[in-house]
């Protein structure tokens, strides 16, 4: 009887123990994962990301838990539609508004979201270009006492659970292209990589850094011309969707067939504002669906 009694107690406490270390190494792996971003935390509601089409130029928005950021406004002419999309969607107020560089296919259409949104931090490159465009948005900043901020590669900022990470530029380089302010998105397991306008020299000098490349959207580089999309950049990256905001019959010849081929030949699906117009993700954390428009 005794000997009986004492192997049950033996069992549990050998249960209790076995408990205890299983429920500490879980909660070690969540802690590991949650640090490393891959688990959201228990409110966080999705991201949505849509790659607005404004003929050839960029125009980007992202949603994360309620949090929104605008990452260029197309050209000039487009200042109506991004108040427009802006006011359909109800979005009065922008964490952070991004001028990747200030060529008017970039800047031009920012001013027009000013006019509908009120926005907390300002990025870009520079502070110093001579534009009408620019000038205008740098004008609308000011109206709402906002001074625009150029961050540092390794700048992290937060967008509801996301974590955007400025990865370019990482030098000063003659081409403003170049200089395209390059973000990175991690939302949960899911990333994206929008580059603006950055050539060869940036990715090449993004590939010797050691941020992640990889991510499951990328925005193709400078509306898919041939001058970016270095084949080995493309590979780094390895994304299950490339967007390319591209405009109709543009007269730059964009996107290259060359930089067609290579996202073919790497997998990518391949996703065109000037065929498919807007163009819309959501995450859950886990992976990325493509809404239907
Ligand atoms: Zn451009």
């Amino acid at each position: 009887m005794d000997r009986r009694r004492r192997s049950f107690a033996v069992l549990v406490l050998f249960l209790c123990a076995a408990v205890i270390i299983v429920g500490y190494a879980a909660g070690l792996l969540i802690r590991f994962f949650r640090e490393r971003g891959e688990v959201l935390p228990e409110d966080a509601s999705g991201m949505e990301i849509t790659f607005l089409d404004v003929g050839e130029g960029d125009a980007i928005l992202v949603t994360a838990d309620g949090e929104s950021m605008l990452v260029d406004g197309g050209v000039p002419e487009c200042s109506d539609l991004i108040y427009a999309v802006l006011r359909d969607r109800g979005l009065d107020h922008l964490r952070y508004i991004v001028c990747t560089h200030p060529h008017a296919d970039h800047v031009g259409g920012l001013s027009g979201a000013l006019r509908f949104a009120s926005v907390d931090e300002a990025f870009c490159c520079t502070s110093e270009y001579d534009s009408r465009s620019f000038g205008s948005f740098l004008a609308a900043l000011k109206k709402q006492g906002v001074e625009l901020q150029i961050p540092e590669a390794g700048r992290e900022l937060k967008l509801g659970a996301a974590t955007i990470t400025v990865i370019g530029p990482l030098s000063h380089y003659e081409d403003l292209n170049d200089e395209s302010l390059v973000l990175r998105i991690d939302y949960g397991g899911t990333s994206v990589l929008l580059t603006g306008d950055a050539g060869y020299q940036a990715e090449t000098d993004m590939m010797d850094s050691d941020f992640p490349l990889r991510a499951d959207i990328l925005k193709v580089g400078h509306h898919g011309s041939g001058s970016s999309s270095y084949y080995y950049f493309l590979d780094a990256v390895e994304p299950q969707f490339a967007v390319i905001s591209v405009g109709k019959d543009n007269e730059n010849g964009h996107p290259s067939e060359n930089v067609l081929e290579k996202l073919e030949k790497l997998g990518a699906q391949v996703f065109r504002t000037d065929t498919d117009g807007d163009i819309t993700f959501i995450s859950d954390g886990r992976r990325f669906i493509k809404k239907d428009n």
